[in-house]
């Protein structure tokens, strides 16, 4: 049982001020949200009005995207503490707030210029800084290097040490894609029938001397990297470390929720998310780019349930530009409830519609006990 669950249990059933009576209880209704920092406290408080006015509890700010934060980091990295702002409009307002920060790429020039050595490398020798897989910000960071896990650590430090923050949620906890989903190679002009060295990571000195020191050998020297379970499970064992050893012991030390976003197709990013000591998760089921149909969404909510062994909760994380009208939406939110899902998280405030307003307003009105 996750602290959050444990936490809301034991809360009072009423409470005078809204920012107490939702603190610590995890929300069933998530939404991701890009911030337009030009805007003034009052358009986020109306904002957010809206937002809860649609039956959402939670919302998830992009505070962090691989080079500048929104957020007072205690170093070189913060452009605004807009955070902090924030984080008493959105009470105000009922909602709780969730810091969505990327973990893995790093795109800030200061670290570019003084640490490559920290970047992954993949099956050909090249370096995610400067030769990245796929798009020009895939800069990831070695999951195993120290110094990056202690980087990483900070932020969320930094991030746990606001006081009235509900949650730290952390998207791209996971290494480049070695299979990109099969809806989305087109995008690239590539057909990814095995995995090509290219997008194979990380085999940098320090995955490298690791995994000889472990099993005695060094795994540019392993003829078919993608049948070696060993070497596999060596790949999934780093973010599992980072997060369980780095992370998530920042987070609960401030009594703060930790989520992630997290894939279907787990392997292909080395994300072995099932093992992450995290209170919930937001798998990421955006059908079209498996080209799949809404049921799909139900399916893998149930395989994401049986992966954690029913232990933690599932919030189906929804896209919206695959599903643009009322009934489709409404169809995707059954799907995910009905495989199981305690709630679900939606992709994102900007492109919402006004027909899937209508869809989440008539869906979580249904479902509220007055
Ligand atoms: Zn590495």
């Amino acid at each position: 049982m996750s602290k959050g669950l444990i936490a809301g249990s034991l809360l009072p059933a009423c409470s005078n001020s809204p920012s107490q009576s939702i603190k610590n209880k995890l929300p069933k209704y998530w939404l991701w949200l890009r911030p337009d920092i030009s805007l003034n406290n009052d358009e986020w408080k109306q904002i957010f009005e809206e937002i809860r006015g649609l039956g959402i509890e939670a919302i998830l700010p992009e505070i962090y995207s691989s080079n500048m934060a929104l957020f007072d980091t205690g170093d070189f990295q913060t452009k605004e503490p807009w955070l902090e702002r924030m984080i008493p409009i959105a009470h105000q307002a009922g909602l709780q707030i969730h810091a969505w920060m990327w973990t893995m790429p790093c795109n800030n020039p200061k670290i570019l210029s003084e640490h490559p050595e920290w970047y992954a490398v993949n099956r050909s020798g090249q370096r995610a800084d400067t030769q990245p897989a796929y798009v020009p910000y895939y800069k990831f960071l070695c999951p195993r290097n120290p110094e990056v896990r202690a980087f990483i650590a900070n932020r969320v430090k930094a991030l746990s040490n606001i006081s009235e923050l509900d949650g730290i949620h952390l998207d791209y906890v996971r290494l480049p894609d070695v299979i990109l989903a099969e809806g989305l190679q087109p995008n690239y002009d590539i057909i990814q029938d095995q995995e090509y060295p290219k997008y194979d990571y990380c085999y940098c000195p320090t995955c490298r001397q690791s995994y000889k020191a472990k099993v005695g050998i060094d795994p540019v020297d392993i003829a078919d990297p993608a049948s070696d379970k060993d070497w596999y499970q060596h790949r999934y064992d780093a973010v599992i470390e980072l997060v369980n050893e780095y992370l998530v012991p920042q987070a609960q030390s401030k009594n703060k929720t930790i989520t992630a976003a997290v894939f279907p197709n787990w392997q292909s990013v080395r994300q072995q998310w099932h093992k992450f000591n995290l209170d919930a998760f937001l798998p990421m089921l955006y059908h079209g780019f498996y080209n799949a149909e809404i049921q799909w969404i139900g399916q893998e909510t149930e395989k994401s349930l049986e992966r954690l062994d029913y232990q933690k909760p599932i919030y189906s994380g929804l896209f919206l530009p695959h599903m643009p009208s009322k009934v489709e939406l409404t169809a995707g939110i059954n799907s995910a409830i009905n495989g199981g899902a305690s709630g679900f998280s939606i992709f994102s405030y900007g492109d919402l519609n006004s027909e899937q307003k209508s869809a989440l307003q008539s869906y979580i009105s249904s479902q509220t006990n007055h």
